[in-house]
Parts: C-alpha cells; structure tokens; sequence
C-alpha cells in the first residue's frame, strides 16, 4: 500500500493549488456578493487542463482516464478549487462527475465524438437535470416525460435546483418515457440548451455557494434527435444512480475543501488573536478544536481517495461514496462551525471568509443525496433490502 500520491497526480495538485489560490482566491468573495457565476473562471480551469480529468484522451481528455486515476485525479483536484471557492467546485464536480463520467460510461461514439471534445475543452459546460418539484429524495417518481415521435423525443415538465442552469451548454436530461414502470419508465437524454422548447426559469436565491447559479429549467414541446437517447429506454434511472456514486465522491471532495478553508483559517486566526494576554492558539478549548478537525478531514481524505480508487478500478463503490460524502459533509459543517467559535465575533461578520465557508458547507449534506439517504445506502448495504 502507498499513501504517496504519483509523479501525475502530484503535479495537478500543484497545478489546481497554483490557480485556486491565485485566481480563486481573489474572485471567491465577489462571485458570493454579487451571486453571479464568472464563466472566465471556467475557462481558465479549462485551459490548465482541469475539466478533461475524467475523460478518454480519444475525446480530448488528459489522459487520467486511461490509468485508472480520473476519479482520484478529479477529487485532488476538487479538494483544491473548494479550498477557495466552493461555487467554483460544484460547477466543475457537475461537469466533471455528473455530465463528462455519464456520458464517458454510458453513451454510444457518435454521442462521445460529439460531445466529450466540447466538454474536455471547456467549450460546453454541462449540467444535470433529475430533481423535479415532487422528485427529490425520491427521483424514481419523475414526471417529466419524453414521448417517441418518429425519429424524435418530445419533452414536456420542468425540472427544479438546477446547478449552472442559466449558462450550461448542454444538459443531461433524466425524462419518463413509460408510465407503467415507476423506475425502470425513465431514460437519459443529452439536450443542448439552445434547443427550442428549453426555458430556463427562476433563479434561486440562496443561504451559500451563491457565485453558482441553480435554477429551474423548463422543456415546453423541446423536440430532440431520437439519438439523443443515452444508453437504452428505461435505463435512466441505473445510469442517474450510477453516476451519483461518481457524484458524491466529488461532493465529499468539495466538503474536504470547504473543511481545510476553515482549518487553515481558524489556525492562522488562533496563533493571531490575543486574548488574557497570549494567543487565543494556547488555549486547550482552541487546541482541541483544531486538532478535531484535523483528523476528521485526514479520515475524510482517505474514505474519498479509496472509494475514488474503487471507482477508477470499476469495481463497486456505492456504500463507501456514501461512507466519504457522509462523513465528508458532517466534517465540513463541523470545521466550518468551529472555525466561526474560534474567530468568535469576527466569525460572525462578512470582512472574513468563515462565515462564506459555514454557509456553503451546509449544502454538501444535501444535493446528491442527503445524509439521511447516504446511511439508508450505507444501511442496505449492510442489512439488504
Ligand atoms: C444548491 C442546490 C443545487 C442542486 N443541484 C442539483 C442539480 O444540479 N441537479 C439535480 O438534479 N438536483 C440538484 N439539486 C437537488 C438536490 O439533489 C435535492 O434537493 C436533494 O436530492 C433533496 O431533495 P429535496 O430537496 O426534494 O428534499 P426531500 O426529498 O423533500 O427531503 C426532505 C427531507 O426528508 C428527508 N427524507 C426524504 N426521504 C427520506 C427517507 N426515505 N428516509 C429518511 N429521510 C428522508 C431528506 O433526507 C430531507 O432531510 C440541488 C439542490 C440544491 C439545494
């Protein structure tokens, strides 16, 4: 067994490191006030190399894919870019672990051909259409339906919490196209956002990752290519909960990163503050709080970094995902909390990042399956179903 990350691996941490601490670092507090996504911040990460991770070097990828290591590859990489700005993180985990994988895994060539270069490039920012109004927990009941016409689907419902919606390129689009079987009724569909019939709706406002827009995405008679269609008919729903496995790892490597924020802050915070004359850092209850979090994000590092590692290894990884975003996301809220204890009432106040890090943990326990759906997947595995 080696802890040691390799020769690659390494250097695009250095390389995600470099750019979250430069450029992220400097646009993270604006994009959170203004509420508004910067696409050249995608462009820049596109342009080091960082939204072709997980895919095969044949369609523009960087060449991870081919050694096992694009799952690892991106949840390096997505520690990074959340150490500085979680808006940023959950724009590239959806393109990267939601979009890319999905169609990476289950699409036909002529859909790969078509669609990866665009991805790996950064030309195409893409999205990932499965919650609805009455489907969240339970994405099985969807209702959104696609209905065969000749050579085309026609899609009629909307869709709700859509991450990047307002300036995607390209969605994949989980419809009903068979009401009599509840799950096994739902197909996956790449539609491109310029189609006619695509409306994107309202614009939700936010507690955090405010620089990254979630809105509702409308299909009012969008017609399609019958060979839009990823995968079979009635394959949806397989495929949907397949790529959330992909998906929570990368969420739980968004929580790391919201996690550290917090820890580094804290501790450079704590050897700064005086307090009874001497740094508030000499204090045990300060300590004890640091070292927690600590070790919790070293545990969360290493249950993400295995179930990423199954994944490479195509092997299955639903139980530890759920394992790394679980603890994952219980670690971040609670090193986000204490950092905002440590800064006592600067924590409180908007002229320091932790109380943007305390807003923005919050949401890793919930999208891509709250924790209370991680320990039912966590459950079942251990009991059955
Ligand atoms: C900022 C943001 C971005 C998002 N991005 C996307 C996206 O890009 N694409 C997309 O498709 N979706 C996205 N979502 C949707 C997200 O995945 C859902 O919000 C999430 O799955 C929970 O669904 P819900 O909000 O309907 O909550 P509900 O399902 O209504 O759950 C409410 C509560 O009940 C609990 N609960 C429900 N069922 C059970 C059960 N069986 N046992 C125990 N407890 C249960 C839940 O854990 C939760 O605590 C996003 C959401 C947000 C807030």
């Amino acid at each position: 067994m080696n802890f040691e990350l390799n020769e690659e691996l390494s250097m695009l941490q250095q390389t995600a490191r470099e750019f979250a601490a430069g450029e992220l670092k400097a646009k993270a507090r604006e994009m959170d006030k203004a509420e508004q996504f910067d696409r050249s911040v995608f462009k820049a990460m596109a342009d080091l190399g960082l939204t072709a991770l997980t895919i095969p070097e044949a369609y523009g990828g960087a060449g991870f894919y081919e050694n096992k290591l694009g799952n690892q590859a991106a949840s390096i990489t997505l520690e990074e870019i959340n150490r500085w700005c979680a808006s940023t993180g959950v724009t590239l985990s959806v393109h990267m672990s939601l979009f890319s994988s999905l169609l990476t895994k289950w699409g036909n060539d002529e859909q790969k051909a078509r669609v990866l270069p665009k991805m790996a490039s950064g030309e195409w920012l893409g999205a990932y259409c499965l919650s609805e109004a009455g489907a969240g927990t339970d994405a099985g009941s969807l209702v959104c339906e696609a209905v065969k016409d000749g050579n085309e689907y026609v899609l009629n419902g909307s869709k709700l919490w859509i991450t990047s919606a307002p300036y995607a390129d390209v969605f994949i689009v989980m419809a009903r196209t068979s009401k009599e079987h509840k799950t096994r009724g739902i197909s996956a569909f790449i539609v491109e956002a310029d189609r006619k019939g695509v409306v994107i709706g309202k614009k939700e406002k936010k507690m955090g990752i405010r620089g990254s827009a979630t809105s509702e995405v409308l299909f009012e008679d969008c017609r399609i290519p019958a060979s839009s269609l990823i995968g079979e008919e009635g394959k949806g729903f397989t495929i949907a909960l397949d790529t959330l496995d992909g998906g929570r790892i990368g969420i739980a490597s968004q929580a790391v990163g919201i996690g550290r924020a917090s820890l580094e802050d804290a501790t450079e915070y704590a050897k700064k503050r005086e307090q009874f004359g001497q740094a508030i850092a000499n204090f045990q209850g300060v300590q004890w709080m640091l070292a927690d979090m600590a070790m919790k994000l070293d545990a969360a590092r290493l249950l993400i970094l295995r179930a990423a590692w199954l994944r490479d290894n195509a092997r299955p990884c639903a139980r530890e995902a759920a394992m790394a975003k679980l603890f994952a996301s219980e670690t971040a809220n609670k090193c986000a909390k204490d950092a905002v204890q440590i800064f006592g009432g600067n924590g409180y106040s908007k002229e320091y990042d932790v109380e943007r890090y305390f807003r923005d943990a919050k949401i890793t326990e919930i999208y891509e399956g709250t924790s209370q759906v991680q320990r039912i997947v966590i459950a079942r595995s251990l009991l059955g179903d």
